[in-house]
């Protein structure tokens, strides 16, 4: 009987003895390509000796301080290369400048989108628009899994215990997926527009005075695998939330530090897109520690000094000095390596293979990705679209049968509204080679037979 709790309580986890680079050695002698990062998180990959380096360092010098009273150089020198992690798309020379002032750092992509609940709350009680108590969410988004990023949440699967206790007034639009809900008759920017349309008419309809924050994934990750939204829809809802004074907030924990071939996600729409908040996980830290951060623009920050001066809110373990320490080493990795452009370029090789190897596939029926973050969607039908029944778990059997012939890909996090979810997610380290791509695709090939 294991004494860990985890998710399932039936089905006992793989025991992984030790993982290097690219790969998880398990206990049992078998080693597995993680074509998955985990969950999109292992940017460098395992075992890295200078960030065990750093980290060791900072441990001996510092391991804790409490944030009421105290900083140190660690969480500083982390906020400061966060904020300025936005300057080239795609790492082509094009200039960016996001405006994100502050970064605050907490131990989890929930907790980032909690904080950033609060702050967005705060920025309106500050300014004494305390009728601001609602906010906008989007339909098969996964933003965490505290109650209040749960709330925001609609993968409908987990939130069934929790219906009647999770936060109310929080309302869902529908996502940007073209591959699904793009009528025939419309050309790309005549979705995107009906998008907005449809979102002005719900922010009308909830009244946009009362309206706190828009929540959305730029590239949406681990429910609906990998899905970019159509040219011209966030300039276009960016400019809704400036007509109605209401705060725009890009989750960018799976799909932001380079993921998807550029620092930020959003650096890629069009019209230069700009957040007011932007939460990061995953890569930020790479796995080497528990750590992810809210980064809030002038406007928030400006608005609470003029304030009450203080973000009411506050953990016992944020900008843990240990944690700020690894993800720094990490990050200056990236940089100097040029990784995120490394990224982009390998995402062109990863996608012109799965498409030669998958585009012909009978029940592939979508094959999406930038940079290195792709999906294989998996249909009953091409033509139709129609998906499996979800008691088939296409993609839970592709990514079973990979496993076994020895590379872990993500499975989608389940069926988010009985239209969708029938995928696998890759997401690889940034510096994984050109020969474990290979094996990536090949072994995906066989267990796709
Ligand atoms: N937001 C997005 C987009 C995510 O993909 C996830 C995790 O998968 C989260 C938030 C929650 O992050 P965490 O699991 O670190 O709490």
């Amino acid at each position: 009987m294991p004494a860990l709790l985890n998710r399932s309580l039936v089905i006992h986890p793989y025991l992984v003895d030790h993982a290097s680079g690219s790969y998880l050695h398990l206990a049992d002698g078998r080693s597995i390509l993680d074509a998955c990062g985990g969950a999109a998180v292992a940017v460098i990959g395992h075992g890295n000796a200078e960030v065990i380096a750093a980290t060791a360092a900072q441990m001996q010098r510092t391991s804790y301080i409490h944030t009421g009273a105290y900083t140190t150089t660690a969480a500083e020198d982390l906020a400061k290369f966060v904020l300025e992690c936005t300057t080239a798309v795609n790492g082509k020379g094009i200039q960016f400048t996001h405006g994100l002032k502050r970064a605050f750092f907490v131990g989890s992509g929930s907790e980032a989108n909690e904080s950033a609940l609060k702050i967005a709350r705060q920025y309106f009680f500050e300014k004494g628009e305390l009728q601001r108590q609602h906010y906008v969410s989007r339909r098969q988004a996964y933003h965490g899994n505290t109650f209040g990023s749960m709330s925001i949440s609609s993968v409908v699967g987990r939130r069934i215990p929790y219906e009647g206790v999770l936060l109310p007034n929080i309302s869902f639009v529908d996502p940007a997926f073209e591959y699904h809900y793009r009528r025939d008759n419309e050309t790309e920017e005549e979705y995107a527009e009906r998008l907005v349309r449809e979102l002005e008419e719900h922010f009308l309809e909830i009244g946009p005075e009362k309206i706190i924050s828009f929540i959305a994934e730029p590239v949406v990750g681990a429910t609906s695998g990998c899905v970019t939204a159509p040219k011209g829809y966030f300039s276009g809802v960016r400019s809704l939330c400036d007509k109605y004074g209401i705060l725009l907030h890009f989750d960018e924990v799976l799909c932001g530090m380079g993921r998807t071939g550029s620092y930020f996600a959003f650096e890629q729409e069009d019209g230069g897109v700009l957040p007011d908040i932007v939460t990061i996980g995953k890569g930020l830290g790479g796995g080497y520690v528990p750590i992810a951060a809210m980064l809030v623009n002038d406007r928030i920050v400006d608005t609470l000094r003029r304030g009450s001066s203080v973000f009411n809110h506050g953990h016992t373990f944020q900008a843990h000095p240990t944690a700020c320490s690894a993800a720094l080493a990490v990050q200056k990795i990236i940089r100097r390596e040029g990784l995120v452009s490394r990224c982009g370029d390998m995402g062109i090789k990863l996608g012109q293979c799965l498409r030669a190897e998958f585009g012909h596939r009978q029940y592939v029926g979508d094959i999406r990705g930038r940079g290195l973050l792709w999906a294989l969607e998996f249909v009953k039908d091409k033509k139709t679209k129609t998906p499996f029944e979800a008691s088939i778990g296409f993609g839970a059997q592709i990514h079973q049968a990979a496993f076994d012939l020895g590379v872990a890909v993500y499975p989608c996090v389940g069926t988010v509204d009985g239209v969708v979810g029938d995928h696998i997610l890759l997401a690889p380290p940034f510096n994984i080679s050109e020969i474990e791509l290979d094996i990536m695709v090949s072994t995906l090939r066989r267990a796709y037979h």
